[in-house]
């Protein structure tokens, strides 16, 4: 079963990409600019994602995708990472996968002159590291 905290970085890492997430019911679709604030999630994106979650939101789709975030949040589902670039898609656990992966529309991707989507980046726990490495 995906947590929301996977569920949270699927949608960060496709949005890092361009992708939007689309609520057909309002009319709307959420493309927000920032998604990462250096080591949190950005204002934004929190927003964004207080709203999807929300189950009165009604349904909710990331861009070039049938699983509705609800979908997702199910035990039916988990995040796990995509064959050809290693980003998190969703897989269903028992059942018939979806067809293509959640990249198979986003243009020239896998891209490794891109930067990589990621995470925020806790810089306490990386300084850390670091010192780690260097002792
Ligand atoms: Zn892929």
């Amino acid at each position: 079963m995906a947590s929301s905290a996977e569920v949270k970085k699927y949608l960060a890492y496709w949005l890092q990409l361009g992708k939007k997430i689309i609520i057909p019911s309002r009319n709307l679709s959420l493309c927000p600019s920032n998604i990462i604030q250096f080591d949190r999630y950005s204002v934004e994106f929190e927003e964004c994602w207080a709203l999807i979650s929300d189950e009165n939101t009604g349904d909710c789709y990331l861009e070039g995708t049938i699983q509705t975030i609800q979908e997702l949040l199910s035990p039916k589902w988990e995040i796990s990472n995509c064959a050809r670039c290693a980003m998190p898609v969703p897989m269903i656990q028992m059942g018939i996968q979806p067809e293509g992966c959640v990249c198979s529309d986003v243009e020239g991707w896998p891209n490794e002159e891109l930067p990589k989507p990621r995470e925020p980046i806790n810089s306490k726990e990386r300084l850390q590291n670091i010192k780690k490495s260097l002792s």
